[in-house]
């Protein structure tokens, strides 16, 4: 838990106790840097508003050597988002201040189930995906428009999975929440238009592929 506030720190702290996690806190960037090295944690709770090196900083130096570690970013500002969710920082999710502990807990033990899930049973290397100019090779983790491979967060490619193995299938919200992000029902974030933002905006040519449902949420078109 990084965030130079002491209070919230503490309090979410507590929570986290409270759930049974073990946690570690920091309160500036350089110590919970040198704390990641030694504590190894499975998760990262990161303030963006840190004394010394900004939490996105702090989340991109902490990618280049574990970058499977999932980062729940604290944030007090929308405009910084895009950069936060985006291949720049790739952060799981972000949380915005003011939030409710409980709430973050949630997210929390949603995230660590969905990364402490035994692999999945080998299945026979799965069939490319294409889909007009977009080709979405699963076996080889790669995902290639136009010919050009782009380059996504492991949450942007099982987002873009997700949708493209039920293409033609509007899929609402909390369905993506609940099989992308591991959240359970009622968890209010927006962080599904969010991240569908980013992801189309990588795609380009490919981006129109992912149609909005109004009301709904998204679906991927069959061909
Ligand atoms: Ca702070």
């Amino acid at each position: 838990m990084v965030e130079d506030e002491v209070d919230l720190a503490e309090l979410v702290a507590f929570n986290l106790r409270e759930a049974g996690h073990e946690v570690v806190t920091a309160g500036t960037g350089a110590s919970a840097l040198a704390e990641i090295k030694r504590a190894r944690p499975d998760l990262v709770v990161l303030d963006v508003m840190l004394p010394d090196i900004s939490g996105l900083e702090v989340c991109r130096r902490l990618r280049r050597e574990r970058r499977d570690v999932p980062v729940v970013m604290l944030t007090a500002k929308g405009e910084e988002v895009d950069r936060i969710v985006g291949f720049e920082v790739g952060a799981d999710d972000y949380v915005v201040k003011p939030f409710s502990p409980r709430e973050l807990v949630l997210r929390v033990d949603a995230i660590l189930r969905r990364t402490s899930r035994a692999a999945p049973p080998t299945e026979d290397s799965p069939e490319p995906i294409q889909i007009g100019v977009l080709l979405l090779d699963v076996a080889a983790h790669r995902v290639d428009v136009e010919g050009q491979e782009v380059h996504l967060t492991a949450l942007e490619f099982r987002l873009l999975l997700d949708l493209a193995s039920r293409r033609g299938r509007v899929q609402s919200r909390d369905r993506l929440l609940e099989r992308v992000w591991g959240y359970s029902k009622g968890v209010e974030t927006r962080t599904v238009d969010t991240h569908v933002k980013r992801l189309r905006e990588k795609l380009g040519a490919a981006s129109k592929y992912i149609e909005t449902v109004r009301g709904v949420g998204y679906r991927m078109q069959s061909s």
